[in-house]
């Protein structure tokens, strides 16, 4: 026997087995939607021109690689304290926020996560049901109890908001509860405005902490929409978390550019928050990478740059809504007669299409159409060369 004998073999990422089974398949026409990423209407990873010309200033620069400081790149999280509070909002003038660098959104989740098992040992975390798969995992492996809050209604094709704002009202003070602040995923369901107001007052009445995991902000209706829900618990006064990706809206996804940011009561509570942030990230890998920041924060910082970016994330968040519209229409032009209307209501790279686990599997084997057995499709994979073959084959299916 050896060390590792007795280690079993851990189940294997769904989402990447399935891209396995896609790649193994012969079928010529077959179409992956089973992903979370997003692809142009040539079927492409883009590569924004915005990043480019970042990278451009960056080489021609030759910057040595020192090490950053544990927080990372001073320029970027102020960058991401802007997008997410408001550049001119009184939390962020006033020093209120504790803002740090981290490896994707991933990390930025992962580095609250430890931080709250500190803070709050025995808190419970309330993930929706369903949830982006890495949640439970993520917070479980923090050493965290993890439980749901009810969210999808399968039957009522939408969010069972009544049973969500139950659960939060239910929940023990100090529980924390993650929300999806925009482009929900899985489901593609957000709350409405008046909805969150609801949340934000549960919240703050039962004494709960909120951690928004914003992986898509600017993918739903804009950079400044997508990100107002944080105003509303700023509003309410209240310490909160968000973790923010830029992998989706910047499309660099392998460069593993994200944030972690904790809105405080006062300066002096950010500062000493900011300071235990800092031993969390010192004692995992102690600081963060170099590249994928610089580009974020140069672009997010010159404003001839910006404006491209805000011109190329309009452009996919756009290209997702003409396909939702197009998906719609063309399923009700092949005679599909259940009401799809929903399509056009969600927001983000995702939709829950309502398809059953039997009907993903016939899309995946008689079609080479790749989805989610949850009924999940990546609608920012389809294009203007694919949409009529995954419309024709859901229509068989249906
Ligand atoms: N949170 C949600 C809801 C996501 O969908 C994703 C990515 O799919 C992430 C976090 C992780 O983002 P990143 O790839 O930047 O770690």
């Amino acid at each position: 026997t050896s060390l590792f004998t007795a280690v079993e073999m851990a189940p294997r990422d769904p989402i990447l087995g399935l891209n396995e089974q896609f790649n193994a398949d012969p079928n010529p026409a077959k179409v992956n939607l089973g992903v979370g990423v997003y692809f142009d209407d040539n079927g492409k990873l883009p590569l924004l021109k915005c990043v480019q010309e970042a990278e451009k200033q960056l080489v021609d620069a030759a910057k040595p690689r020192g090490y950053l400081p544990i927080d990372g790149i001073a320029a970027y999280d102020k960058a991401v304290q802007g997008l997410v509070f408001g550049t001119d909002s009184a939390i962020v003038s006033e020093g209120r926020v504790a803002t740090v660098q981290a490896v994707g959104g991933t990390g930025g989740l992962k580095i609250g996560a430890d931080f709250l098992k500190r803070l709050n040992p025995n808190a419970t975390v309330l993930i929706s049901d369903p949830s982006w798969e890495n949640h439970r995992a993520l917070f479980q492996n923090a050493g965290f109890k993890v439980d749901t809050y009810p969210y999808y209604d399968a039957a009522k094709r939408g969010v069972n908001f009544d049973g969500m704002i139950a659960a939060l009202n239910g929940a023990p003070a100090g529980t924390v509860v993650v929300l999806h602040a925009c482009c929900h995923n899985p489901t593609g369901y957000d709350i409405t405005p008046a909805q969150w107001d609801q949340v934000v007052a549960a919240v703050k009445s039962r004494n709960l902490v909120a951690f928004l995991d914003m992986a898509y902000q600017g993918f739903g209706e804009g950079i400044k929409e997508d990100g107002a829900v944080i105003e509303k618990f700023v509003a309410a006064g209240l310490d909160f978390f968000v973790s923010t990706s830029f992998s989706k809206s910047f499309s660099l996804y392998g460069e593993r550019v994200g944030g972690l940011s904790v809105a405080c009561a006062s300066k002096d509570d950010a500062t000493r928050v900011l300071s235990q942030l800092k031993i969390v990230i010192r004692t995992n890998y102690s600081n963060p990478p170099t590249h994928g920041a610089q580009i974020v924060a140069t672009v997010l910082t010159t404003p001839a740059l910006r404006a491209m970016w805000e011109e190329e994330l309009a452009g996919m968040r756009v290209r997702i809504k003409q396909m939702r519209t197009a998906l719609q229409d063309k399923l009700k032009a092949a005679g599909v007669k259940q009401d799809m209307s929903f399509i056009t209501l969600q927001k983000g790279m995702f939709s829950y299409t309502g398809l059953s686990v039997e009907q993903m599997q016939r899309l995946r084997g008689e079609f080479g159409v790749y989805g989610v057995d949850s009924g999940r499709i990546c609608v920012a994979a389809l294009n203007s060369k694919n949409i009529d073959a995954v419309v024709a084959a859901i229509a068989k299916v249906s």
